[in-house]
């Protein structure tokens, strides 16, 4: 298989943007829950998946998922080297979502995904969450 990177130096690339849009994604949600005063929340708590924020006393949890690792059906692409890699490495992303999504549900919990994407609008990402709220509070 040609590649332009070798084996090693591929993961170190993956590695890189993994945790380079993880971060700054986690920390746009940080400054908004800071603005809004939500507070209540957990970092990296022990679940499946291991989301980025939890809310135990609600039962709630929430990803932020980057637009090229989760698949964003706006931003979501396949590069244009190693294409079938990238599919299969892809699809698998999504479909360990799903998978993440059905346990935590299975054990009573709410699943909130956020966009990468839908940090550039923080008032978008108030509604989805307060609505969240409202709903979990309702029952
Ligand atoms: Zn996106």
């Amino acid at each position: 298989m040609s590649d332009v990177f070798s084996k090693q130096k591929r993961s170190e690339v993956m590695a890189h943007i993994h945790s380079c849009d993880n971060k700054s994604t986690e920390q746009a949600l940080l400054r908004i829950f800071r603005t809004h005063h939500i507070s209540g929340w957990r970092r990296h708590q022990l679940l499946p998946g291991k989301p980025d924020f939890t809310f135990r006393n609600i039962k709630l949890v929430i990803f932020v998922d980057g637009c090229f690792w989760h698949g964003c059906p706006k931003h979501g692409r396949i590069p244009k080297t190693n294409q079938k890699y990238w599919r299969a490495k892809l699809d698998a992303n999504k479909a360990r979502d799903r998978k993440i999504n059905r346990e935590l549900m299975r054990k009573g919990w709410h699943v909130l995904r956020i966009w990468e994407h839908e940090m550039r609008s923080p008032d978008k990402i108030i509604h989805k969450i307060t609505a969240a709220l409202d709903m979990i509070h309702k029952k």
